[in-house]
């Protein structure tokens, strides 16, 4: 019997389990290697098909969780695939890449911070150098810390979220405008709290509605110059940044019942939308919030 893939037929209620994660705690960026359970990234179940032959793709944040999902699917789609990450991430992006190795795609990490501008446009040139050009931009690094009062909110964290989610995607989406060509697609990640904003992620859950304001606008911007801009909007989903001070321990305990399915997400749920969103299959769909929400209805 042929393994399941992510197009067999089975109840995508009960696809996977409820995560019931033990209580853990990492210090910000989280080693998904180190969290209990692992997250799934579809290392033994994504099929590619060839939807992204010959593509070049920049994805930030993905040594681990949605991006990590992200550039395993684009590989095995066909795409050489550069990912992004913070120092001390080693270990989870050395996964990322053996799997897009054995793809048969070349594949290259960067480890850059990108709530700074200049890296940010150090990190396109040197993708976009490697890669030969750029035709796929993913938008992923993403910062949440949760803190339960305004008043502890510090102005430091505000700003760091706001650098690291919303100013980074400006400055790479910016710089990579010298290398995207007709034809490219640029996709960049929200969230469920873009429109459902949790108490405690002030700071985070206003950069997810202005990563889907501003990704409508340049949607429109850019149409005539034959570049898509497209935004997946995650759910709940079980990945490093919920253990790095992302969730309160009540949270993480609750982290199954957020949701209409009354699970978590895995990371290799998430990658499909992307991989949509990154062929040449969506090109009526630009300026398009894709939720991928375990059923959660959003405006
Ligand atoms: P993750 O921790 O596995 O990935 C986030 C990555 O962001 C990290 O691996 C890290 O390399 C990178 N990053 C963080 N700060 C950075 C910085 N200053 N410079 C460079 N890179 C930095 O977690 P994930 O959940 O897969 O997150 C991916 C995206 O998905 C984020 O934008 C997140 O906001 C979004 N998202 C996640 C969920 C969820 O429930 N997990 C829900 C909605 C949206
Ligand atoms: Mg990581």
């Amino acid at each position: 019997m042929p393994q399941e893939d992510q197009y067999s037929l089975v109840n995508p209620v009960t696809r996977y389990d409820r995560v019931e994660p033990p209580i853990q705690h990492q210090p910000e960026p989280g080693v998904q290697a180190r969290m209990t359970p692992v997250p799934d990234l579809g290392e033994a179940t994504y099929r590619g098909s060839g939807r992204l032959d010959g593509r070049r793709a920049l994805i930030t944040g993905g040594d681990s969780g949605i991006g990590g999902a992200v550039a395993i699917a684009f590989a095995r789609e066909g795409a050489d695939v550069v990912i992004t990450h913070l120092p001390g991430e080693e270990e989870d992006a050395a996964h990322i890449l053996s799997l897009v190795e054995d793809a048969g795609r070349r594949g290259r990490a960067i480890v850059a911070d990108v709530s700074d501008a200049e890296t940010c446009r150090r990190l396109v040139a040197d993708a976009a150098d490697f890669l030969g050009g750029l035709d796929i931009l993913v938008n992923n690094a993403g910062k949440q810390v949760a803190v339960d009062r305004l008043e502890d909110l510090s102005d430091e964290q505000f700003e760091s979220t706001f650098r690291t989610n919303v100013f980074a995607t400006f400055w790479i989406t910016k710089a990579a405008m010298a290398h995207l060509r007709e034809g490219a697609s640029i996709i960049n990640t929200a969230s469920l709290e873009a429109y459902k904003p949790a108490p405690d992620r002030l700071d985070y859950a206003a950069t997810k509605a202005a990563i889907n304001n501003l990704s409508k606008g340049l949607a429109q911007q850019l149409a005539p110059r034959g570049i898509r801009v497209n935004v997946v909007a995650p759910g709940p989903v079980w990945t490093a940044l919920q253990v790095s001070g992302g969730v309160s321990d009540e949270q993480m305990a609750a982290f199954d019942d957020e949701n209409t399915y009354q699970r978590s997400g895995q990371p290799a749920e998430l990658a499909p939308a992307y991989v949509y969103l990154a062929s040449a299959e969506s090109g009526y769909v630009s300026g398009a919030t894709l939720n991928v929400n375990g059923g959660m209805v959003t405006p």
